[in-house]
């Protein structure tokens, strides 16, 4: 059983202040929500110490859980409200979906790797969060289903932005995606509305490729 202490805690909060606000990252919600979700629960016993640490950390599979900074501009750029319904491309270990849940409506997780979707769809039940749907999928075709969102958010580099998202976006909503080559990416977020599509760059980053049929080949 995987629990919160006051070391944890205390660890949490100073990452809040060390590596998320004194870089100037300042918004209510997120501050909140990092401060809230128990990131050490979303990693593996032997790494539980380091998970407040300013970087990212292996989980398995060859997959990564992203730096707090990462997830914080990330889950900023969304600019969520209370009532969206967010796509999350890539669920990994859970805590990108942890801390768009702990201030949207509700999160759609899409995950391409069955153990490591079987091992958090558990995870996620065993902190109760409710208000997370997972998908054991490629979730470069996105949830038509459950679509339009409000938010997409996809935590895996691309080649190029799957159009198949973009057609599952709101009117009003906006898709955060890092596009570039397997090794190195450009973090872009797309804005959608009526009169169409508008693209801003956030900055450079470095993810894990996104495999799928609109994504790289395996
Ligand atoms: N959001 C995750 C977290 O908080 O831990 C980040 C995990 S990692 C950086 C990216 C994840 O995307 C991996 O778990 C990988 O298996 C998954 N992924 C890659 N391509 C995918 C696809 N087409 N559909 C769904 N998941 C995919």
């Amino acid at each position: 059983m995987k629990k919160d202490t006051r070391k944890f805690i205390h660890l949490r909060n100073e990452m809040v202040k060390n590596q998320i606000k004194a870089r100037g990252l300042i918004d209510v919600d997120v501050i909140s929500a990092m401060s809230k979700v128990p990131r050490h629960c979303f990693v593996s016993e032997a790494l539980m110490d380091q998970a407040y640490k300013d970087f990212p950390l292996p989980i398995g599979y060859q997959q990564t859980i992203s730096q707090p900074l990462i997830v914080a501009e990330m889950t900023k750029a969304l600019e969520l409200n209370r009532n969206d319904r967010v796509l999350e491309i890539g669920t990994g270990s859970g805590y990108q979906a942890a801390i768009i849940a702990a201030i949207a409506f509700k999160v759609y997780t899409i995950e391409r790797i069955q153990a490591l979707f079987m091992r958090t769809r558990k995870l996620f039940d065993e902190l109760k969060y409710h208000n997370i749907v997972t998908k054991y999928s490629d979730g470069t075709l996105g949830w038509k289903e459950q679509s339009p969102f409000d938010a997409i958010i996809v935590t895996a580099g691309a080649p190029e932005i799957p159009s198949l998202l973009v057609d599952q976006l709101a009117f009003g909503g906006r898709l955060v995606i890092p596009v570039g080559d397997r090794v190195s990416q450009t973090l872009i977020k797309i804005y959608k509305d009526e009169t169409g599509i508008y693209e801003t760059d956030l900055g450079d980053c470095r993810f894990v490729n996104l495999i799928g049929e609109q994504g790289w080949d395996e």
